[in-house]
């Protein structure tokens, strides 16, 4: 591993930090220091039983490492714990919680809406397909085939009706099998992901918002990990440039930090276009708001935006909530703003390319087949082996992504129609039916542009292990 350089910035900011509360009198932690350190060397020890997320040459699953400056304002907030529910639990995470959210919203072009952070994007959707069943009980709740599985789940929990609908050879919703669901005029909201988790898709945002006015739904995207591409639509093809330039329109949105906004678990964000959405959330709570509505003791409270409510737990699902998710990511983007061309975005555009590379490598090569459609569109390669059925094709990604890990290569494995990665343009009849095992990489740290020779190198290698050639 790396020289760590948490601890240090940590120790320093610990120390500001205690100077903050040195009015206080001093009171001793009874600890004993000499236990502690044994427990914690026998959990690193545990913790070694892991695949290695952090290294450049792990590149299977979505797993990003949080960015040392969100690690060290975690840790540092972990001091005072403090719970973003309310004011009461967390004045000053609180505060930053509705700043970090309000440059989130920003990257939308939103300025008047609501929105606050979640313990995950499941949680995000949840209170986004919530608030369409609050506003159309009974209507129906539509996603694509590929849209993020939670979404059938979370529409069971609420007792609202969910179809899927189909996606092309690249997994993007199909528009014309929607507008056949939207014909049934039952349709409360249509969910669409701007980047799926399996091939990182773009749905065609601009042309569902079209059908919108034509047949009144709400539309929810889903960017839970695609969301932040917003911030690069040069390094995008044109379909996708066209749907991340809709964003502003949807009715809400999810993102989630913890996934490419560079943040410990524990970061969601849900969005919603107009405020009033916020009466639905109301409701009475004897106990957690008593002192701070009492007590406007600080002057942070008179700077919140305006709108605001004074505890976030009253436009929350959740009750409490780490408002050290709201510090680290307040941090985060303190260094790294969220703008188009800041160093942030170009980490993001930095993976793309690497995911672009891979994509033309695999092309040239004969043991290799990705997508037929076209290239990735945002950060994350599927491919499949060449072999002469689907079955053999399966097994060989299987094997390939063991011979991978030996080599301390870490892909991930991913089940998808063969149909994808046959020629565009076969005759009808001729497209293969089934599912066919496929290697997947998603490239989203900015270093892998740097380590992609090295990541090609081992991915090649493996296979000649695996294929004998
Ligand atoms: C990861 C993901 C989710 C779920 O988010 P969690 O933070 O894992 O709960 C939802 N939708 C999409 C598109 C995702 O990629």
């Amino acid at each position: 591993m790396v020289h760590d350089p948490v601890p240090s910035l940590l120790a320093r900011a610990t120390e500001q930090l205690e100077a903050e509360f040195g009015a206080l009198p001093a009171f001793e932690i009874g600890v004993d220091t000499g236990a502690i350190a044994k427990v914690l060397q026998a959990t690193a020890h545990r913790l070694g039983d892991n695949y290695p997320y952090f290294h450049p040459l792990y590149a299977g699953q979505m797993l990003k490492p949080p960015h040392p400056v969100a690690r060290a304002a975690y840790a540092l907030a972990m001091t005072v714990n403090p719970n973003n529910h309310a004011r009461d639990g967390g004045r000053a995470s609180s505060e930053m919680e509705i700043e970090a959210v309000h440059e989130i919203a920003g990257m939308f072009g939103w300025t008047d809406y609501l929105g606050h952070l979640t313990s995950s994007g499941t949680l995000a959707n949840l209170e986004a397909l919530w608030v369409a069943g609050q506003l159309a009980p009974g209507r129906r709740i539509v996603g694509s085939e590929q849209a993020h599985y939670t979404h059938k789940r979370i529409s069971a929990v609420l007792k609202l009706e969910y179809a899927s609908i189909p996606a092309d050879n690249r997994g993007r919703m199909s528009v014309e099998a929607l507008e056949t669901e939207l014909r049934k005029s039952d349709v409360g909201m249509v969910v669409v992901t701007l980047g799926t988790t399996a091939t990182g898709a773009i749905d065609p945002l601009d042309e569902v918002l079209a059908l919108r006015e034509r047949y009144g739904f709400r539309v929810h995207v889903d960017g839970a990990y695609g969301g932040y591409f917003r911030l690069i639509p040069e390094a995008l093809e044109e379909p996708a440039r066209r749907a991340y330039a809709a964003m502003g329109e949807a009715d809400s949105i999810v993102i989630d930090p913890h996934k490419h906004g560079l943040q410990p678990y524990g970061c969601g964000c849900v969005l919603f276009r107009d405020p009033a959405v916020g009466r639905f959330y109301r409701h009475e709570s004897p106990y957690t708001y008593f002192t701070s509505k009492q007590l406007h003791v600080h002057p942070s409270e008179h700077k919140s935006l305006a709108g605001d409510p004074v505890h976030l737990g009253e436009i929350s699902l959740e009750c409490s909530r780490a408002g050290a998710a709201a510090v680290a990511l307040w941090a985060t983007q303190r260094l790294l703003p969220l703008s188009p061309g800041g160093e942030f975005a170009r980490g993001l555009a930095r993976g793309r390319a690497a995911a672009l590379e891979l994509d033309r490598r695999l092309r040239q090569d004969r043991r290799f087949e990705p997508l037929a459609a076209g290239e990735p569109e945002l950060d994350i390669v599927v491919w499949k082996l060449n072999a002469e059925t689907k079955e053999l094709a399966s097994g060989l990604a299987q094997r390939a992504f063991v011979a991978c890990a030996a080599r301390d290569l870490h892909l991930a494995l991913v089940e998808l129609p063969v149909a994808w990665f046959q020629p565009v343009g076969g005759k009808a009849g001729e497209v293969e039916a089934g599912m066919v095992t496929c290697l997947r990489s998603v490239l989203m740290k900015p270093e892998h542009e740097a380590w992609l020779d090295r990541i090609w190198d081992r991915l090649s290698a493996a296979c000649v292990d695996v294929l004998g050639e």
